[in-house]
């Protein structure tokens, strides 16, 4: 699986388009690089976690993702699954200060958190235009 910038061709009709003219694998690894699925070198995202309406370099339309709470609930889950083991490995190997353990934890779990979710969102926005659902089925 390569991410490089080749643009994925869109010259298909959406009703004769196969499930592998829009890569699962690069589109995902695309959005989590926060770049356009579809040519892989122009921004996605605007701002934090603003979404680019149309792609400045390859005029993909990318207003149609619902990305709604999905990055959200995607950054729990890993952060969760990623923290809590190493809450519990850390507390029983060195028994740190009660305020020492909750400030390292506390700074980790924003800090992954900050990282992730705006590469969540690209993968999730990537994913949903890979797929062609809701309004990215619609365009040509
Ligand atoms: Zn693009």
């Amino acid at each position: 699986m390569t991410a490089d910038s080749t643009p994925i061709p869109q010259d298909i009709a959406p009703e004769t388009a196969t499930e592998d003219d829009r890569p699962l694998g690069v589109a995902l690894a695309r959005g989590f690089r926060r770049k356009c699925p579809n040519c892989g070198s122009g921004p996605l995202l605007r701002s934090y976690l603003k979404v680019n309406d149309v792609c400045p370099v390859c005029d993909e339309e990318l207003h149609h993702h619902r990305a709604d709470d999905g990055p959200a609930y995607l950054t729990i889950l890993i952060v969760g699954h990623l923290m809590a083991p190493l809450l519990l490995y850390v507390f029983m190997t060195w028994r740190p200060e009660p305020l020492v353990l909750f400030t390292i934890f506390a700074v980790g779990c924003v800090g992954l958190s900050l990282y992730l979710l705006p590469r969540l969102k690209g993968a999730v926005v990537g994913f949903q235009w890979s797929r062609r659902m809701g309004g990215f089925g619609a365009s040509t």
